[in-house]
């Protein structure tokens, strides 16, 4: 197994994108948290499992670890809506065995659905989105109705409004392509 230390741990994310569960029967608010993490404009997120909020390393005690990987793996698939297949690790870390998940929201996806519930991060707090809150992430994160402005994903340039349409047989269309090869996307 590799080793990690609890440094390098916490240099896995941010306040914004990092949390810490106790233990594995704290499954259910590890995976709320990395559904709200995800679901923020960060678009990412880390849980670790085996350590106390504070960073302490508590381990996970005598857990397999094989078959709670596998059970975090399943569960992430069932719940997720769209699927979200979060990258789950272990890791030696103080001599103790924890586990950690992260996972990233594609840009297309305006929001992940953990369980039937839609979680955002605000701070360092989660909590359930409203219908109107996912209403509006699904408009401004919905490259075909946002209208700007718009970041390019490789020079990062900044434009008001997407000024390339084109002409197809299903009408016209906008273009996301930018002249450096690299994507528009919505800028908020
Ligand atoms: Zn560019």
């Amino acid at each position: 197994m590799a080793t990690i230390t609890a440094g390098e741990l916490r240099a896995m994310g941010e306040t914004q994108t990092l949390e810490f569960k106790r233990s594995l029967s704290l499954m259910r608010e590890g995976f709320e948290s990395l559904c709200a993490m995800v679901n923020s404009n960060e678009a990412r997120g880390v849980v670790g499992f085996g350590v106390e909020p504070d960073g302490t390393i508590v381990g996970l005690g005598a857990t397999n670890l094989d078959s709670a990987q596998q059970s975090l793996a399943n569960h992430a698939t069932q719940k997720f809506d769209p699927r979200l297949q979060p990258t789950i690790q272990a890791f030696q870390c103080e001599g103790l065995p924890v586990l950690v998940m992260s996972a990233a929201r594609a840009r297309g996806t305006p929001y992940h659905e953990y369980d039937g519930r839609a979680f955002i991060r605000v701070g360092s707090v989660t909590r359930q989105l409203q219908l109107t809150e996912k209403q509006q992430l699904s408009l401004s994160r919905n490259r075909d109705t946002h209208n700007g402005p718009w970041r390019c994903d490789k020079c990062g340039a900044f434009a008001g409004m997407v000024s390339s349409v084109a002409i197809t047989a299903a009408g016209p269309r906008k273009v996301y392509t930018h002249s450096c090869g690299g994507e528009w996307w919505p800028a908020t």
